[in-house]
């Protein structure tokens, strides 16, 4: 016989629930364990997967192959086009492979959790034990609950429960034991699962070889990358996170979400790492940077509890119904500058460029680029939501829509409706020099001075500049965007 572990989003060895309990059974058992992973096409198209994030995760599954193999465990890869045929094919190749249990780690959307249910029944019918295991989040969701015994829908008393669970349950942040080797005799009897290719992309996900290059530099993929990663930020960068966290060009963040995302990185050993750089055991004391950024991570969680708790919000639906009768705009050239970066707002063209050309964006621009759209131009948040997803190399569900509630409004614990950022002020305040500006917008490359945050208004030769090197003009107007905004959301909350 032998034991199967189904690896999806936690492309990992170390520190991986579902993986280590293959591990723990298969020794009881005295078999071996086997890797597999399933790539389905459809189901990265029905996901918006960007094509970044699908090749992070080729990447990431290369990794995972050799470290397996260290071990003598095979990492079986397929292509299922069909994301329903997925079940069907797991079961059969169980069956092959005389494996009387196939573990994975859950995912909470609403479509794989079906998955998981119907595999559940669908094994047993084969008499073999298929156990989706909690590894995604820190607590898993359903433990922490308001006084009244309902699921917090504000983020604050939420993180103060948070801590506290984890606080008397520690072991929640205890790692979870690598598998042993597999049997002598493993490799060999089952030599060719060791030499499955990683597949092309699909079509409509393929990377131009440069694009692919430079991706690589920028991201590099598995866990010993994100390992390596983390720990830089922990030595050198967290103990000014908190003072520093919000400004794009200050690069003090740890860049880690995309290892959450693919799994490359458990968000378990994140917060585990950090408690262990901080003076303190408690994970809310001790040194500011390391208290902000676990709280950070914590973030994560709750956009996960309130999706498993709040499932519609993955059909598309605000988080507050009241929020529905907002009359959007319907623009498509507003919209297209906004992809584009071409707005005439520096700071939101520069962090819509950044996006565009790296796959990611600092998390106060992505504030500042979605209450743009929603607010700003009015346009219906769910097209950014879509567009983050369809760009970002970390691309996350919860947390996207989590962060597009809140920027828009619309979502749980979200900014209130009418604070409608400035983008010049938010310019001032968080890129000052105007040093990411530059940096991303060439048009303003030679704007001087302060006047990079809004060049045409300040006018003279800094407009003179914007215009000659073709620098778009606003294509809204800040004051009456403000106004049509609050008028709008006031009319769709039936609040007039
Ligand atoms: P750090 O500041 O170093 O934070 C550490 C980790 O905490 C991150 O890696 C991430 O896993 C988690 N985290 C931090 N902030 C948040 C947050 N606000 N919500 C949830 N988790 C958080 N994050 C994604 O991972 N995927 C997304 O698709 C995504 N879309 C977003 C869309 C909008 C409109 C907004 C406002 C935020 C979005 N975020 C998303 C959250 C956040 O911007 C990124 O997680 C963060 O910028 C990643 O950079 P970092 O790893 O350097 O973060």
């Amino acid at each position: 016989g032998t034991v199967v572990h189904w690896f999806k989003r936690d492309l990992r060895v170390r520190d991986n629930t579902g993986l280590s309990e293959a591990g723990r059974v298969a020794k009881e058992k005295g078999v071996g364990v086997i890797g597999v992973w399933i790539m389905s096409p459809q189901d990265w198209e029905a996901h918006l997967v960007s094509p970044a994030k699908c090749d992070f995760e080729l990447r990431s599954v290369d990794v995972l192959r050799q470290d397996l193999a260290e071990l003598d465990i095979p990492l079986y890869i397929e292509v299922v086009e069909k994301r329903k045929e997925v079940p069907k094919r797991l079961v059969e190749l169980a069956q092959e492979w005389d494996a009387k249990d196939v573990f994975c780690n859950m995912e909470f959307e609403p479509d794989e959790l079906r998955r998981e249910e119907k595999l559940v029944k669908m094994m047993l019918e084969k008499k073999i034990k298929f156990e989706p295991c909690q590894d995604d989040c820190v607590v898993p969701p359903g433990n922490l609950q308001t006084g009244g015994g309902k699921q917090y829908a504000v983020y604050t008393p939420w993180y103060r429960a948070w801590v506290a669970h984890l606080h008397s349950h520690p072991d929640l942040l205890t790692e979870r034991p690598v598998p042993s080797k597999n049997p002598s005799g493993f490799r060999q009897k089952y030599s060719q699962l060791f030499n499955c290719p990683i597949p092309d992309a699909p079509e409509s996900k393929k990377l131009s070889p440069e694009d692919k290059d430079q991706l690589s530099r920028l991201w590099p993929a598995g866990e010993h990358a994100a390992i390596e990663r983390l720990e830089r930020f922990l030595t050198e960068k967290i103990g000014r996170y908190q003072a520093t966290r919000n400004f794009p060009s200050a690069n003090s963040t740890a860049c880690v979400s995309v290892h959450h995302a693919a799994g490359t990185l458990a968000a378990r050993t994140s917060v585990r790492m950090a408690r262990s750089v901080n003076s303190t055991k408690k994970l809310d004391g001790g040194i500011d940077g390391i208290r902000s950024w676990i709280s950070e991570v914590a973030w994560r969680d709750f956009y996960r509890h309130v999706l498993v708790h709040w499932p519609y919000i993955c059909m598309h639906k605000p988080f507050k119904f009241e929020y529905t009768n907002i009359a959007w705009e319907s623009n498509a050239t507003h919209f297209e500058a906004w992809k584009a970066g071409r707005t005439g707002y520096p700071l939101v063209d520069a962090a819509m460029r950044c996006l565009n050309a790296t796959s990611y964006m600092h998390n106060r621009l992505r504030m500042v680029t979605a209450s743009f759209l929603a607010k700003h131009l009015l346009l219906d948040w769910r097209l950014g939501e879509q567009y983050f997803m369809t760009r970002l190399i970390d691309g996350d569900f919860a947390s996207n829509a989590g962060g597009w509630g809140f920027a828009s409004s619309t979502g749980v614990d979200p900014q209130p409706y009418f604070r409608v950022f400035n983008p010049w002020l938010q310019s001032e305040k968080f890129d000052a020099e105007g040093e990411f500006i530059r940096k991303w917008v060439g048009e303003l490359e030679g704007v001087e001075g302060s006047a990079v945050h809004n060049p045409y208004e300040v006018g003279g030769e800094a407009g003179r500049v914007a215009e000659r090197r073709g620098y778009p003009r606003c294509v809204v107007e800040h004051r009456f965007a403000r106004e049509r905004c609050l008028r709008r959301y006031k009319e769709g909350l039936g609040r007039e």
